[in-house]
């Protein structure tokens, strides 16, 4: 997973707040960041009329807040992929600031087999086929 950086660059200053959806935010960085709440309701049996309480789990995509003119570091890639952030960049609200890191890995030029070809000695090609050599005309029956 990249890192990147995005900067603040609103104009008038303000801050920006760009929500993480899960659909895409979590989907894209492999793991849920969302927040997990749990809400507990009170339903009632029909067959008995007694309120029970039924937990269910509710997600809420977390957010990614930057104030006027700050910048966040280290955000996992994944967060170009939330809609909201794409509008922020594309609108001019936030700009990708993602320093340029120069990878360690020497990438080796294709390095080209120097294999020495027996060179052939001027005169010694084979020289073309005469086009007058071959006869017009000239049918082959059997
Ligand atoms: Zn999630």
């Amino acid at each position: 997973m990249n890192l990147i950086t995005l900067t603040n660059i609103a104009r008038p200053p303000r801050p920006v707040t760009m929500h993480l959806p899960h659909a895409s935010y979590c989907a894209a960085s492999g793991k849920c960041a969302c927040i997990k709440q749990e809400i507990a309701t009170l339903v009632e049996d029909p067959s008995t009329g007694k309120r029970l309480p039924k937990r269910t789990t509710k997600l809420i995509p977390s957010t990614l807040r930057l104030m006027a003119g700050s910048t966040a570091g280290k955000l996992p890639e994944a967060v170009l992929q939330a809609p909201e952030v794409k509008a922020a960049i594309t609108n001019k609200l936030v700009a990708d600031v993602t320093p340029k890191v120069k990878t360690k890995t020497k990438v080796q030029a294709p390095s080209e087999a120097a294999k020495p070809e027996t060179a052939a000695p001027e005169g010694a090609a084979p020289e073309a086929a005469d086009p007058k050599a071959a006869r017009r005309g000239r049918k082959s029956r059997k």
